[in-house]
């Protein structure tokens, strides 16, 4: 089971829900488990779960390159093709620009004069390790590489060759609801949503179910730092026929926790308790809407 722990907005506390099950799933399952960090502009879970890291690589886009300008026809068959402007034909010879090419292939497939070929853009890394209590594997871009959905392709790619058969999946998806976060949820099973009950974040929650809906995919809820908007926050998942699998308090003893570097399972037993039974919430929803 593959689980996507997104938000319509970041700062709701997504990451830190993410490294809590994370920290309890083993234990309230037995069943192993893989953390992927798909927020790879910017990675943080490593900050909560301080894994070991065993392996990386680079991860590279096949873009084109110009072998022989001067086997070019002009034919202008990349230039119509390429829907990103990242080739065209200037004085008879074929020019890219890297760093706007999308790495579809398609101008190296219609070139006919092999005056294409094909290279690479260097994307970012691969980072693979072990929290301890899980697997582990994460992408950071590279800087300055403005796409980020090739990179979060590359690393679901590299957790399908990894991950064991057995064992489930946790998704730290990116916030939003732009391509990266539409990539990481679309390769999940089943969609948290982590909402806050404030204005803003009930505003960019909404975004999310508008955006997510259309996915098909089972979706719930979790209301972090509940407090008085909380009542018209679930008013809303009840309209969308939403699922809220626990709700944690907008608690001072959470806040500490987290500021000496703490996960939610560690600021006491009622939040372990929390954790367990989410996790525990999450496969029960997964199954029961793989049946319906
Ligand atoms: S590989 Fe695709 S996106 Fe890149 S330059 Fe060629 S046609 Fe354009
Ligand atoms: S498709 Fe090939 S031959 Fe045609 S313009 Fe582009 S580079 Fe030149």
């Amino acid at each position: 089971m593959l689980v996507a722990i997104a938000s319509g907005k970041g700062g709701t506390g997504k990451t830190t829900v993410a490294a809590a099950l994370a920290a309890v799933w083993g234990q309230a399952l037995l069943r192993p488990l893989t953390v992927v960090d798909l927020d790879v502009e910017e990675p943080n879970l490593h900050l909560f779960l301080r894994p070991v890291i065993r392996r990386a690589e680079t991860a590279c886009l096949e873009i084109p390159v110009v072998a022989d300008p001067a086997a070019c026809s002009d034919c202008g068959a990349c230039r119509e093709l390429c829907q990103f402007g990242a080739i065209t034909v200037m004085a008879g010879k074929p020019l890219v620009f890297p760093e706007m090419c999308h790495g579809c292939g398609g101008c190296l497939a219609v070139c006919p004069t092999g005056s294409l070929t094909a290279g690479s853009r260097e994307l970012g890394r691969i980072e693979e390790g072990t929290t301890g209590l899980a697997d582990y594997l994460a992408g950071r871009l590279r800087i300055g590489e403005s796409q980020s959905p090739p990179l979060i392709r590359a690393v679901l790619r590299r957790l399908a060759a990894v991950a064991d058969p057995e064992g489930d999946v946790i998704l730290d998806a990116p916030p939003g609801v732009s391509c990266p976060a539409m990539t990481s949820v679309a390769a999940a099973d089943v969609i948290v949503l982590v909402a806050e009950p404030t204005p803003f974040g009930i505003h960019d929650f909404l975004l999310a179910v508008e955006a997510f809906t259309p996915l098909g995919k089972p979706m719930a809820v979790v209301v972090n730092r509940s407090s008085d908007g909380t009542p018209q926050l679930l008013d809303l998942c009840r309209e969308h026929g939403l699922p809220v699998l626990a709700a944690i308090a907008d608690d001072r003893a959470v806040a500490e926790t987290y500021a000496r570097g703490g996960l939610l399972p560690d600021v006491g037993a009622h939040y372990r308790a929390v954790c367990h039974e989410l996790a525990r919430s999450i496969t029960v929803f997964a199954g029961e809407t793989a049946h319906a």
